[in-house]
């Protein structure tokens, strides 16, 4: 049965007005979950992850990082608080993506919300999930109206039969991008980790604890990245240790008990708050390229206390193979390039390393510290680099220099292709393969390359559509339709008048 409830709750106000959300209604929202005790946490958030220039990128639901970090864990559930539109489409996603695990709602009306009885909902559900024969943690989300109705999550017990249960505001008006909300997730977990291993022994890694120190690395790389580091690392007398995101609960113990910890995303900014607190040192930037690899393994060997001319044999064994590998496979061109996944700097390296002519890099992620050495590499090199960028920045980069090839995000690839210009996925298409030391030097020319190849193909195929018209006169007609403009603006100021008359009758 459930206890009653301990706090007064949340703020029902906060869903009154129609369609609160990631479209509308934002300030609204803001002011209700601070009304709502969520202050701290918001303000946290906003201190984590600055925004601006401008007040927040475009970008999917960023609740859908927190969740994909939870359901690639093992033995981790996941339950979802939110208004079941935002929960459709961030299972939709999630499957998309090849999730292949359940994900929990546990729904609520303005009844429950009001009652507070949506906390007992939560609360009775992972009660009821908690079973340690399957589960070390349950990851409990609200999502943007139940934070800002101030649904108390940091109520919930710490942990029941043994299984964790971490709770987390991810609210769209409070976590910029889907990639700091991996950050949140990830860095609410190390925490808890921290708190167990100050107070006793933990559990060991899968395959046991290995002889030599760790560098443990921060931010979701390709797949095969961590062996090639590994690599890299073994003449300095170090091994790779885990990801994290990691995989499993107890890879966090072994995460924090790194020697050292590589910001190689430079995001995660509380997750590097939990490593500078269990006294790790951080590394920025990353093995990529000839003059990445170069400093990164100083960089890596001073901070672990390396002897000098230890790093000075592992350059000297690394950089003519780097240097080798990126002259065999040049890449000729000018190219734009735009993402979220916080890798976009170091690719823009590798890119100018390979011989490519790199005019912009536009990243949805705020500047950090840990990017500080890719930003000064590559300004020196003319190439302008755009924190928190937004859409219409990409598109403005785009025009500007027109590329022989732009990569970018879905909206930026559209418009290059619009403007016959080759373009490639960020996400799909780069970020998905290796980046690092040697085996990532010259694995980037193929694709690009090919793609920028293909010019003539997009003239070919421009010259094939022809006169089916664009815009609001796309297709086939007998009857060109006109364009209204003013129609859309008559319906715009309509929507407007109807939802300042909604806020009047019910304020927030
Ligand atoms: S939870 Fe995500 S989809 Fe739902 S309103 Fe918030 S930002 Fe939008």
């Amino acid at each position: 049965m459930s206890e009653p409830l301990a706090t007064a709750l949340p703020n029902p106000e906060a869903v009154k007005a129609d369609g609160l959300g990631c479209h509308s209604g934002k300030d609204a929202l803001l002011a209700a979950a601070k009304a709502a005790g969520k202050s701290e946490t918001l303000d946290r958030y906003a201190k984590d992850y600055p925004k601006g220039p401008h007040d927040q990128p475009q970008s999917m639901c960023p609740a859908f990082g927190s969740l994909r970090v939870g359901l690639r864990m093992r033995r981790t559930a996941t339950v979802l608080s939110g208004s079941a539109c935002c929960v459709y489409g961030l299972t939709f996603t999630s499957h998309f993506y090849g999730a292949r695990r359940t994900v929990g709602y546990v729904p609520f009306n303005s009844e429950t919300l009001v009652t507070g009885k949506l906390f007992e909902d939560i609360r009775d559900a992972v009660h009821a999930l908690a079973d340690p024969a399957q589960y070390d943690a349950i990851v409990v989300t609200n999502l943007c109206v139940p934070t800002a109705s101030g649904v108390p999550l940091q109520l919930l017990p710490r942990e029941i039969n043994g299984v964790r249960i971490i709770g987390i505001d991810v609210p769209g008006f409070g976590v910029p991008t889907h990639a700091e909300a991996k950050d949140v997730l990830a860095g609410a977990m190390l925490r808890y980790a921290r708190g167990e291993a100050e107070a006793g022994p933990v559990q060991a890694p899968r395959g046991g604890r290995g002889e030599k120190p760790t560098v443990t690395l921060v931010g979701e790389v390709f797949p095969a990245d961590p062996v090639g580091i590994g690599m890299l690392l073994e003449p300095l007398g170090l091994a790779a240790g885990p990801v994290v995101p990691t995989r499993e609960w107890r890879d966090l113990y072994a995460a924090l008990d790194g020697a050292v910890v590589a910001a190689i995303h430079p995001f995660y900014t509380a997750s590097i708050r939990e490593f500078e607190a269990a006294g790790r040192p951080i590394v920025g930037s990353a093995p990529v390229g000839h003059d990445g690899t170069a400093d990164w393994l100083r960089a890596i060997g001073r901070a672990a206390g390396v002897a000098a001319e230890t790093i000075d044999a592992a350059q000297n064994r690394f950089l003519p193979m780097v240097r080798a590998a990126l002259a065999r496979m040049p890449v000729q061109g000018r190219i734009t390039l735009s993402g979220y996944e916080g890798s976009e700097l170091l690719v823009a390296r590798l890119l100018v390393e390979s011989g490519a002519d790199v005019r912009y890099v536009g990243t949805a992620c705020p500047k950090t510290p840990w990017s500080a050495p890719d930003l000064a590499w590559l300004e020196a090199r003319g190439v302008h680099v755009q924190y928190r960028a937004s859409l219409e920045q990409d598109l403005a980069a785009m025009a500007e220099f027109e590329p022989d090839l732009a990569i970018g995000t879905t909206p930026v690839v559209q418009a290059a292709k619009a403007r016959k210009i080759p373009a490639l996925y960020f996400t799909n298409l780069i970020s998905a393969r290796p980046l690092m030391g040697p085996a990532g030097a010259g694995s980037l020319a193929t694709v690009v390359n090919a793609a920028i190849g293909n010019k003539p193909r997009f003239a070919a195929m421009e010259a094939f559509f022809e006169g089916v018209g664009s815009g609001h006169a796309a297709g086939v007609w007998e009857t060109v339709p006109k364009d209204r403009p003013e129609f859309r603006e008559q319906y715009a100021r309509k929507v407007a008048k109807a939802a300042k008359a909604a806020n009047v009758e019910e304020p927030i």
